[in-house]
């Protein structure tokens, strides 16, 4: 039994269920605190570490947005959850290419991926919280962020619990179930209220659908492999697909623009992947075939072109990212 598990058993016994929320929230807290999850050796590889080009054209569409809003020297380059720091070390290259000498900021909880930013960005400040960043104009980025953060799972109206039956962990009730998050609807709010006072647009990218609905979409992955999601409570990564419908009434709800959803694909080539592919693999002909495989993992359909999507919140007084309608 993991020391998870025994704890939120113990606290189970005293206390009664605990949400799928509580669940969600201890077990991600302790597994981000303990390790670093990504890459081959790890539990997950996310875009950025498939390959440079995708911090490339995230680079390019925040540059993009900064050049139109009239290029602000207050502008900061901010990432919630920047995991090893590759993709704002490759945005940054396209940022600073295009003019841009602003700040780093990071929000992050866990030490031991701190220390992997801190190589990759030796100059960024972190923050525990989104509530600490500093109030200037923001350029901010966050892929596969919102997934890691708890959601509710409600069966029938009733809020689904995990409790202890049949001496293991199990869910109180099973039926049709409609997820919500509270906690990332705030998140979007919160970014929403900052771009309207102090200017700036985000971008979030994650595995979700366009439209809510119902359907259970929390997920375990280890060693790159889908697992029960009770099991091994903190030794797997726990999350769901984002509710992009939602994040973008929160944030509408709190004044800033906000972007139609694209699918990851359209969004990568409307950004121009297809010629920095070419280019890539003209320069190093060796690593021709690495780049077109890289390049149809990010953009395939059938790979992460379509179930990972992507939306942009701005201020009103800024325009959209380039490659969102
Ligand atoms: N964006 C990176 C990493 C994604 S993994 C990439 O694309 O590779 C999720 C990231 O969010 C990790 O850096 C993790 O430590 C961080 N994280 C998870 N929950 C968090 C929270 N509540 N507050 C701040 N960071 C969090």
């Amino acid at each position: 039994m993991t020391p998870l598990e025994r704890a939120l058993r113990e606290r189970i016994a005293a206390e009664g269920p605990i949400s799928v929320e509580t669940f969600m929230h201890a077990c991600n807290e302790y597994y981000y605190a303990t390790r670093d999850p990504l890459g081959v050796g790890g539990d997950f590889t996310t875009a950025p570490e498939i390959s440079q080009m995708f911090g490339e054209m995230v680079g390019a569409a925040v540059a993009d947005a900064w050049k139109r809003a009239g290029s602000p020297a207050s502008a900061a380059y901010v990432e919630l959850g920047p995991g090893r720091g590759t993709l704002a070390a490759d945005a940054l290259r396209v940022l600073r290419a295009a003019g841009f000498a602003g700040g780093v900021d990071f929000v992050e909880t866990s030490p031991m991926l701190r220390d992997a930013q801190k190589r990759a960005v030796p100059n960024a400040t972190w923050h525990d919280r989104i509530e600490g960043l500093p109030q200037r104009p923001m350029l901010l980025v966050a892929n596969e962020f919102l997934d890691a953060l708890p959601i509710q799972q409600h069966v029938g109206g009733i809020e689904r619990r995990v409790t202890v039956a049949a001496g293991g962990l199990a869910f109180d009730r099973d039926g049709e179930i409609v997820e919500t998050s509270p906690i990332r609807d705030e998140v979007a709010a919160t970014i929403a209220r900052r771009l309207l006072a102090d200017g700036g647009a985000a971008l979030f990218i994650d595995y979700g659908h366009s439209k809510s609905a119902p359907g259970d979409t929390l997920q375990a992955v280890r060693e790159h492999r889908f697992a029960p999601v009770l099991a091994d409570p903190g030794e797997q990564d726990l999350t769901s697909h984002v509710d992009f419908e939602s994040i973008g009434i929160a944030a509408r709800n709190a004044g800033a623009g906000v972007t139609p959803v694209a699918v990851q694909g359209d969004w990568l080539i409307r950004l121009g992947i297809e010629s920095r592919a070419q280019s890539l693999s003209r320069a190093n002909p060796d690593r021709a075939g690495d780049v077109e495989a890289a390049l149809r993992r990010l953009t395939s359909p059938d790979q992460m072109g379509q179930l990972f999507k992507v939306i942009a919140i701005h201020s009103p007084d800024w325009p959209a990212p380039a490659g969102l309608a």
